[in-house]
């Protein structure tokens, strides 16, 4: 290879190997050598059933198998459905919706599409944005694409709490140095960890963006990343954060990246919003009209049978009762699974980081990439990160996960 390269020099040297997508291959291989049986899958983020069938919701099938042709296959406004967008919102809120707010929202691809709009759209080219050490790795790729910068607090102190005081101290920092902060939090059931942040740490951060927000200069927003929000509790106890979004100043913008990819089980259908709440009309018009303006950029419209879809759950109890019911059913299993793991992983003495809902259960480890190597070798497919291993308990079936704990504890002890 020359090392000649044709692209932009802000492009050349793009490129990354998806640690997911590699792991999957692995046991795609092992799968067709092994059987089924024998394999244990624990790289997809996406939900397989106790029977290891790939798990739709039935009502969102069916209502997608009977929509006309037009509604399912046509362009969708440039901003969403009306009736999406309205729908988004509850979805979103289900009735924790902070008083006294102006709350916009804009269709996008999946929380994806809300990720990338806020990055770009909220953050001056070269920035710094803060992100936890335990992320999903997607971010970085989505910052790096937009020539932003991923700045990293850990997440964890050595007790495993929220480390809140890092989330602080860097965003100090940040402001230090830069007018406008972009800081993720990925809650609850964050990926890769589960963890849920909870309604004191959220008080507490708030009073202090507050502070940060009284030198009128800086800019600070908000992103909450709900992807995983509806696989954690019901949607009366998973939302009580949201009503703390009251009374904020206008150079704090809180928005909200809501997808359709797990809590209507339609990952491939790429359907979300990107939502804003502030108390300032406008800066919420103008977070309608430049995310809209974003969307005619970068990818046009969303999915217009997937839009549809949510629009008529708003409106139509039956069917939001049916997806609700489908969807907790998922969840029970999703939280079955994991309290198995971690029963077992307490009897063998293996830590985890803190898990409260969500699809995946992550072991801190030294040597990650050695560590699910050596349960490669068990026909067991984790995703190596950084610093752990992630196993996605969404993929695993409940008789597969007796003795899990304990073989990881195996790898992560041998000398490799
Ligand atoms: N945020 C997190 C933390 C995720 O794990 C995912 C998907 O895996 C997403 C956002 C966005 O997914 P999608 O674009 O499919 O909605």
């Amino acid at each position: 290879m020359s090392g000649f390269s044709m692209a932009a020099s802000h492009a050349a040297g793009k490129g990354e190997v998806d640690a997911v997508f590699g792991v999957l291959r692995l046991a795609n291989e092992a799968l067709a050598r092994h059987g089924k049986e024998k394999v244990i899958n624990a790289s997809v983020g996406s939900i397989f059933d106790d029977e290891e069938k790939f798990a739709a919701l039935p009502a969102v099938d069916d209502y997608l198998r009977k929509m006309p042709a037009e509604e399912l296959m046509n362009y969708a406004p440039i901003a969403g459905l009306p009736g999406f967008l309205e729908a988004a919102v509850e979805q979103a809120f289900q009735g924790k919706k902070p008083k006294n707010t102006f709350i916009r929202a804009v269709a996008t691809p999946g929380g994806t599409g809300a990720v990338r709009n806020v990055f770009y759209n909220y953050s001056e080219q070269g920035q710094k944005i803060l992100v936890p050490d335990w992320f999903w790795g997607p971010y970085r790729t989505i910052i790096h694409e937009h020539l932003r910068v991923m700045e990293n607090y850990p997440m964890f102190d050595e007790n495993n709490n929220f480390h809140i005081s890092a989330v602080k101290n860097k965003s100090l920092e940040l402001l230090q140095s830069q007018d406008s902060l972009v800081v993720v939090f990925n809650t609850p059931g964050h990926n890769p960890t589960g963890y849920s942040m909870k309604h004191e740490e959220w008080t507490e951060l708030l009073d202090f963006y507050k502070n940060c927000a009284e030198n009128r200069k800086k800019k600070i927003t908000i992103l909450v990343d709900l992807a995983y929000i509806d696989f954690v509790g019901s949607a009366e106890t998973t939302r009580d954060f949201m009503i703390l979004f009251e009374g904020l100043p206008e150079n704090i913008l809180i928005t909200m990246a809501y997808s359709m990819s797990k809590s209507f089980l339609l990952y491939g259908m790429r359907s979300g919003a990107v939502i804003g709440v502030s108390s300032s009309e406008e800066v919420a018009e103008e977070f309608f009209r430049i995310n809209s303006f974003s969307n005619r950029g970068v990818w046009s419209n969303g999915t217009r049978g997937a839009q549809r879809l949510l629009a008529e759950v708003g409106k139509n109890p039956e069917l939001k009762a049916r997806c609700d019911e489908e969807r907790r059913v998922y969840t029970e299993m999703l939280l079955k699974r994991a309290a198995l793991f971690l029963k077992e992983a307490k009897e063998v003495g293996l830590k985890t980081l803190p898990y409260h809902g969500g699809f995946f259960i992550t072991v801190p480890a030294q040597d990650p990439q050695a560590a699910t190597e050596k349960l490669a070798q068990d026909n067991i497919f984790a995703v190596p990160l950084k610093k752990g291993i992630r196993f996605a308990i969404c993929s695993i079936a409940l008789s597969k996960i007796p003795g899990l704990a304990a073989k990881t504890k195996e790898a992560l002890s041998s000398k490799y």
